[in-house]
Parts: structure tokens; sequence; C-alpha cells
């Protein structure tokens, strides 16, 4: 095994936002210091980190100069500009390294890449053009959901179609971008895995959270989910699977279905996961510290839950509810320091506790 990152060392993390924010607490806490690289002025983890770049990813002279003052550099999104990490990978290591990041930035290769692994997936078809849709849905038929192959996170860039009339509208909505169109799988739930693998090649993965979404946006995670024993296992398996076959070092989210037929797989996240922010309080060591070690090259925490907990994103207005929740018995909050409250914009969460039993 490499040699951890000495005290003292610094890690890059592409990317400002809430994610990058714990990720630099979290490297913090292991004796790390932080530079966060962000085009946005004052971004969340300006607030935590050591040093930030204020620079577009079309910046080569900033991009270099980020590069040379870190000794790793990791990312908090997936969708980094190619020529970026051209520049920055050829000065410094990146974790998770290129072939996650081209496999989950575009649908129709992660799609592939799933089934080439033999595991569950939406049945799908490329889909560049009219013709090209009426093909994909004479193979796939009706409901389907048609997705822009790049650039889409929390329900954007996706269009239903509940009958082949609907396909004019759908087509509209993706503006001309390459597209996939996926059946539409009839699941009971979603659940996730929050999954890690070291440089020396151990994987260790936390429990499955069960998700809820609203309007396309994370609402809840609950664990446990409601899975059998089996399905746990199998959710655990197809992680391991997965991290082993990208040779990945560091946090992966990959997003299920729950059907009768098994786990189908819906996303991989090759980042630490808003559905795993329930392990900073139900877990000795959490998904952002389990990043960080392994971007460092530290052992991983065996990723063991000692609580049930419900995680709850504070969404747009639900900031105003801060004070009635910091009078919650068990209730941890962590709050983003956005402050600006737009709809849809994650200014927050709290992780409830649930209190054993008995
Ligand atoms: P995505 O951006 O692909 O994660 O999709 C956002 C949400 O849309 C998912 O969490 C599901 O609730 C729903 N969804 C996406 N793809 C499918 C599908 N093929 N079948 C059913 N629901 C889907």
């Amino acid at each position: 095994m490499t040699d951890p990152l000495p005290a003292g060392s610094t890690i890059g993390i592409l990317g400002g936002g809430q994610l990058g924010r714990m990720l630099s607490v979290a490297a913090a806490r292991l004796g790390y210091r932080s530079h966060v690289y962000e085009p946005a002025a004052n971004p969340p983890a300006g607030d935590v980190a050591h040093r930030v770049t204020t620079a577009g990813y079309d910046d080569a002279a900033a991009l270099a100069a980020f590069a040379a003052s870190v000794d790793v550099i990791t990312y908090e999104f997936e969708n980094i500009p190619t020529s970026a990490l051209d520049l920055l990978e050829a000065q410094r290591p990146i974790y998770p390294d290129r072939r996650a990041l081209s496999v989950s930035q575009d649908r129709l290769v992660e799609k592939a890449f799933l089934r080439d692994l033999g595991l569950q997936t939406a049945p799908f078809a490329a889909v560049n053009d009219e013709d090209g849709l009426t093909g994909a849905l004479a193979e796939i038929g009706t409901p389907a959901i048609l997705k822009t192959r790049r650039l889409g996170y929390d329900g954007k860039g996706q269009a239903r179609l509940d009958t082949p009339g609907d396909a004019d509208a759908a087509l509209a909505a993706m503006a001309g971008a390459p597209a996939i169109l996926e059946g539409f799988v009839a699941f009971s739930h979603e659940v996730s895995v929050i999954a890690a693998r070291a440089r020396d090649g151990a994987v260790a993965a936390f429990d499955p959270g069960e998700n809820v979404h609203e309007g396309g946006i994370l609402r809840r995670t609950t664990v446990p989910a409601r899975l059998t024993a089996a399905q746990r296992t199998d959710a655990v398996l197809l992680a391991g699977r997965i991290l082993n076959a990208l040779k990945y070092v560091g946090v992966m989210g990959v997003e299920l279905f729950v059907t009768p037929k098994g786990l189908i797989v819906n996303e991989i996240a090759p980042r630490v996961h808003n559905s795993g922010h329930w392990t900073q309080d139900g877990c000795a060591v959490d998904q952002f510290e389990q990043h960080i070690r392994a971007v460092a090259g530290w052992p991983l925490g065996d990723g063991g839950r000692f609580a049930d907990v419900v995680m709850e994103n504070l969404i747009g207005d639900d900031i105003a509810r801060v004070p009635e929740i910091a009078r919650e018995a068990n209730a941890a909050l962590h709050l983003y320091g956005k402050a600006e409250a737009r709809p849809g914009r994650k200014m927050g969460h709290v992780n409830r506790i649930v209190p054993a039993r008995g």
C-alpha cells in the first residue's frame, strides 16, 4: 500500500458547494488542508477551506497554479470539462480517476457499462433525432423517460412519455442534445448504497438508505431501508462490483430501484452523495471522511451504523424552520451557509437520530 499523505498536505477539491464544504471539514479533521476551486464567488466551501481559487474551468493558468499548490485532487461533481481534467491530470493524481468520470458523465456509456457488468438496468436506447426516437419507442414502448446523455441532475433534462404521442414534446425538451430513452421502471421504492474503495483495493459500504424524491430533488433518506436481507447483500455486492471494475478510489453513490425482479441500477455518482449525509450522525466514520481517507491513501472506516437515521433536506424556504428544528431532541443540523434561499436550492439538512426502542 502506498504511504498515506503526510499531515499538513493539501487536498484540492474541484467544486465549492455543500459537498466540497463537508469534504473540506473532513480533510481538516484528518490533519489536511483543502484548496477549493470554484468559478462562482463566495462558495459554501470557501468558509471552511484553507484556500479558494475563484476561476473558470477554462482558465488554464488558474488550473495550473491550483494543481501546483495541492498534493492530490478530488471533486464534488462529475461534470468537470475534459480540457480542465487533461490539464490537471498532467500535474497531480485525480481520485476518482478519468474512467469513473467518463462512465458517469454520459448516461448511455454508464448504462452500457452496468449492463456489461451483468447488472440490471432499465431498458435503454440511444436517441439522436426524430427517427431515432421512433425506433427506440418501437423497441422500448411507453411509459418511458427521455433524458439528455450529459449534464442532467436532479431530474433536469428529462421528459416523460406516457404515450408515443408525447414524442415531439419530449424531443423538443432535449433541445437537440444527444439523448437516451429509458423504459419506465415500475419500482416499489428507491434506495442507494454509498460505498468506498481504498487505494489498496479494500471496499467498504454503508448500509443502504431509502430515498424519497419530490420534484426530482432528494427530500429524505431513511436508514435502514426497506430491504430483505438478500436485497441488502445484493445492493452491497453490486456496488463492490462497480467499484472494482473501475479500480475506483474514493466514495461512490449507487442509486437503485427496488422491484419484484430484483435491484435495478439507476445511476452512479463518482463522489460523495446527498443520500449519504445520514452517515454524519449514524456512523463513526462518515462518507466525507471515508472519501478523504481513500483519496489520501488511508485505510477505510468499516462503514458500520450505530443508529437509525432519517435525513431531511432543507430546500429553499425550509430554512425558515431551523429555529424550530433546533429545539428538537436528537436532530443534528448541517447548514451550508448560503445567504439566499431560492426555490429548489439545497440550504442544509437535518439528521434525525431515531432512538433505539425498548
Ligand atoms: P435520474 O436523474 O436519472 O436520477 O432520475 C431522477 C428520478 O427520476 C429518479 O430518482 C427516479 O425517481 C425517476 N426515474 C429516473 N429514471 C427512471 C426510470 N427509468 N424509471 C422510473 N423512474 C425513473
